[in-house]
Parts: structure tokens; C-alpha cells; sequence
């Protein structure tokens, strides 16, 4: 039987070789450091935690991460395990002791019999004579590795950093302000000419807004992880710093729009929002990447007319991140269309954060290692956290333009605008609409049941 070869022994490394070493097949570990360091991390433990030692709430029946834990923990994760071992009180969220934490992973991948461990670079493209191979090198995968990559896959399927505008609920806007109504109706090829949704701003509310933007703290950088700004995609932060009207005249410019509900009056400017996911639960604010802190963000973007209670499924930013524009050039498998040799996992997929990214790895370390034994893996139900996630590096996510013409795919932590919708019945008694906490709790609850309902079968 061939080993499998793990790129990078991070979290998705470290949880893939364990996936694998556990289903019966020989892994070898590669993992650089300490040969060759990266510019965040401090140790040569494996899955060391970069900056904070959270992975989040652990609630598995209302909060999305929590349910990703618990269906890690359902499929045997190293990575799980060992956070419950070194947990630290920390109400609902799950925080550990992150020195403890990389020990423990450690110590148990030192300790497998079918785990060799290989301290070194890969820092090419893998020999040919390796077949099976798992790439896991993270945000910062090292430079050589990186451009033999991008050489294989093209210029534009990998991104150095990300520049994210923010992402909002759907089931959150307020739908009696904004219309639906593209830029002079136009459809664009996979468009009804009504494809974005509009949020009129009258001079005053524009002005507020620039003041807000002008005085808002920004994110604190280390130097290494100062992001140059490209011009086509400035922060929001930065344009309206050049001139009260840049915004106005880039991605908030009010022309070819009239809003049916007063179409006497022009908007003086309007915040587009555009389909983010194939479900449609998911909308991003179109142009607003911002390096603003996210407390801030929140409070500001909710001055926006009809988004006064948005719920932000991720907030702006700008940071130095690798990832793959995997829904151009994965399989749903997570293998690439280039090289199926090679299956990714990790950070460099387009997920983000410590759970995500080790979910993935068990994915990959479970697909790799019933390949090597001559079996055909099954890929976990779309109505899965895992399902939801590889959807939407592979699958659900759509693949548009953003006003300045970068693409738009960005990296993504678990939430429920991954998932596909479920049904809920009104409780009995209740006149009226059912809206509000417990409609929301209620339909979170829904979700979850029947993640773990379907991760039971495909386990
Ligand atoms: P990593 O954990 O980074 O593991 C990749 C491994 O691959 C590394 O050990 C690296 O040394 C190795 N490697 C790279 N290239 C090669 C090569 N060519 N050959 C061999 N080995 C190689 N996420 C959070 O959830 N919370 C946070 O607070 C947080 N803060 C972050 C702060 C910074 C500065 C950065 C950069 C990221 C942060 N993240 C945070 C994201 C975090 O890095 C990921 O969530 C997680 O570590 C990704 O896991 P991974 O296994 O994909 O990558």
C-alpha cells in the first residue's frame, strides 16, 4: 500500500497524518521547522497556535463552530481531543493551553507507529515517485513551494493576501429599504438584471458615514504582516481618506439605480450588496474590504439603511494569507484538477481558522487514506459542518468580479450561511409572523440535529 505524504504539520497536517496513521496507512510528516522558520511561528511543536488560544464557542446545538467541534470529536480528532485535555475555563468557548496543546499533538504523532516524521522543506512541486500526497502548509507556506504551485495552477489561483469585505446574513436585512435591481438593470451572464440588493443613502447619512470611517481605530500590524494596497481594491478606510466624494465616485456611486419604493428622489450614494453563496443565505458588501478593528466595523456598517441589524457571518480585513482559488482549481474531492497527486487541506484551501482548518485536514487524512487502501471515500452530506465547508471552497461559493475586478473568492470561518436552509414549524398557538431570538435559536437547533443525524451515517 502507498504512504501518504503530509505537507506541513499544523493543524490540518497534524490532524491528516493522524486521520491516516489511524485508518492503517504509513504516513510521512514533513514538516520545516525548525530547519527553516515562518514569520509567525515561535516553536517546532506541531500545531502550534499562532496568535490566539481560542478555538471558539464549544456550543454544538446553536453556534457553528461548536457543532464543527462536535463532529470532529465524532470522527476521532487528535486535534480535539487534545484541546479538551488542555482546556482552560473559558465560559462557552473552548480555549487551551497552547503550550500544553502542541506538546500533547506531539507527542501522540511522535509516538504513532505508522507516523515517520521528516524535518525539512518541500520546496518544489513533490517527486513523482510520491502519489499520494496532502498539502497542509498554511497561510504561510513557504515561498518555493508556494511559486511551484502557482506555476502549475496560473497566475491568478493563488492569492497572497486577503482583502475581505464583509459578509452578511441574508435572513438579516431589512428587506422593506433595500431593493433588488442591478446597475442599469444590466443581467450580466448568469444574471436577471435585478441581482443586487441596493441601500439608498441620503447626503447626510453618506457624511456621517465618512466621519465614522475617518475617526474608526484600524487593525495593528506587525511589519512583516503589512499588506501593500493594490489600487483596484483599496480599503474603504484608505479611499475615503483621498477625498470626502471618493466613495461616492467608486464603489458607493449611485448611478443606473432607482429605488422603486421613491423613485422621484436620487440617492446620493448606495452600498451594493452582491450574492456571496449558491444558497443565496449569504451577501457580501460590495468594495468594502477595510483594515478597520472589528467592534468598529460592526457599529459603523449598521448606519447603513437597511442594515441596521445586520449579522456579519465575517467581518472586513487585510491580511497575509495563501490560499488557493480552490473553486477554480479543486476537485470536490480537494484534490487539484492539475495534479490530483495532490489533495489540500488547511488554510491554503480557503477556510480560516485553527477548527476549520484542522477539520479539513481530517477530511483530507480520511479521503487520502481510503484511496491508499483501494476503497472509494464517500464525501461527508452537504448538511454537515464538514459538507458545509468543503462546499464552499469547491463548490457553493459564486464566482464574481468585485467593483475593481479582483476575484472575489475569500477565505471563510464556518457559520450558518454555509448550510443549506431548514424548515421550521411555527409553535402552536402563535399568531402572527414568527420572527425574532427564538425563531433564529430554533432554526440554529434545527441545523445542528440534522448535522450530526447526517454525520452519523457517513461516519
Ligand atoms: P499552519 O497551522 O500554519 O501549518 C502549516 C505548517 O506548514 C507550518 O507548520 C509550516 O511551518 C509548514 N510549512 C509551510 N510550508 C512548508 C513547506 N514547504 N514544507 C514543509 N512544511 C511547510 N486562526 C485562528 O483561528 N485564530 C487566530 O487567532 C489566528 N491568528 C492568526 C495570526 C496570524 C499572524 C496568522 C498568519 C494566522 C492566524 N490564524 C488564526 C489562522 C491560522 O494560521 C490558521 O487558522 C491555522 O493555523 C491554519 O492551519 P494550517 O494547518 O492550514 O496552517
Amino acid at each position: 500500500m502507498a504512504k501518504i505524504h503530509v505537507i506541513g504539520g499544523g493543524l490540518a497536517g497534524s490532524e491528516a497524518a493522524w486521520q491516516a496513521a489511524q485508518a492503517g496507512v504509513d504516513v510521512v510528516l514533513h514538516e520545516m521547522r525548525p530547519v527553516k522558520p515562518t514569520d509567525a511561528h515561535h516553536t517546532d511543536g506541531f500545531a502550534e497556535l499562532v496568535c490566539s488560544n481560542s478555538f471558539r464557542s464549544d456550543d454544538h446545538e446553536h453556534n457553528a463552530v461548536g457543532l464543527l467541534h462536535e463532529e470532529m470529536r465524532r470522527a476521532n480528532s487528535l486535534i480535539m481531543a487534545c484541546a479538551d485535555k488542555c482546556a482552560l475555563p473559558a465560559g462557552g468557548a473552548l480555549a487551551v493551553d497552547r503550550d500544553g496543546f502542541s506538546q500533547q499533538v506531539t507527542e501522540a504523532l511522535e509516538a504513532h507507529p505508522r507516523i515517520t516524521i521528516a524535518r525539512e522543506e518541500v520546496a518544489g512541486l513533490p517527486p513523482a515517485e510520491w502519489d499520494n500526497v496532502i498539502v497542509a502548509t498554511g497561510p504561510l507556506t513557504s515561498p518555493a513551494l508556494a511559486a511551484a504551485i502557482q506555476e502549475l495552477t496560473g497566475e491568478d489561483s493563488l492569492a497572497f493576501f486577503d482583502a475581505i469585505a464583509p459578509i452578511i446574513h441574508y435572513d438579516s436585512i431589512d428587506l422593506d429599504i433595500v431593493w433588488a435591481q442591478s446597475r442599469y438593470d444590466k443581467p450580466g451572464p448568469a444574471g436577471t438584471g435585478a441581482d443586487y440588493l441596493n441601500c439608498p443613502m441620503t447626503e447626510a447619512q453618506y457624511n456621517a458615514l465618512i466621519d465614522a470611517l475617518l475617526a474608526a481605530p484600524l487593525h495593528e500590524f506587525k511589519d512583516w504582516e503589512i499588506v501593500p494596497y493594490f489600487d483596484g481594491c483599496l480599503p474603504i478606510e484608505v479611499m475615503a481618506e483621498r477625498g470626502r466624494e471618493t466613495l461616492r465616485f467608486g464603489p458607493m456611486k449611485p448611478v443606473g439605480l432607482t429605488n422603486p419604493r421613491d423613485p422621484e428622489t436620487k440617492p446620493y450614494a448606495v452600498i451594493q450588496l452582491r450574492q456571496d453563496n449558491a444558497l443565496g443565505t449569504l451577501w457580501n458588501m460590495v468594495g468594502f474590504q477595510t483594515k478597520m478593528r472589528y467592534g468598529v466595523q460592526t457599529e459603523i456598517f449598521r448606519m447603513i439603511p437597511g442594515l441596521e441589524n445586520a449579522q456579519f457571518a465575517r467581518l472586513g480585513g487585510l491580511h497575509r494569507n495563501t490560499f488557493l482559488n480552490s473553486p477554480k482549481v479543486l476537485r470536490p474531492d480537494l484534490k487539484l484538477k492539475a495534479d490530483p497527486r495532490l489533495r489540500f487541506a488547511g488554510q491554503v484551501t480557503g477556510v480560516e481558522g485553527y477548527v476549520e482548518s484542522a477539520a479539513m485536514g481530517l477530511i483530507c487524512g480520511r479521503l487520502s487514506a481510503a484511496e491508499a487502501k483501494g476503497e472509494t471515500p464517500a464525501l461527508p452530506p452537504a448538511t454537515t459542518a464538514f459538507g458545509a465547508l468543503i462546499a464552499h471552497i469547491t463548490g457553493g461559493h459564486i464566482e464574481s468580479e468585485s467593483y475593481s475586478g479582483a476575484r472575489s473568492f475569500q477565505p471563510m470561518n464556518v457559520n450558518f450561511g454555509l448550510f443549506p436552509p431548514v424548515e421550521i414549524k411555527k409553535p402552536e398557538g402563535l399568531k402572527g409572523r414568527w420572527r425574532g431570538p427564538d425563531k433564529a435559536k430554533a432554526k440554529k437547533k434545527a441545523v445542528t440535529t440534522r448535522a450530526l443525524d447526517d454525520l452519523a451515517g457517513w461516519l
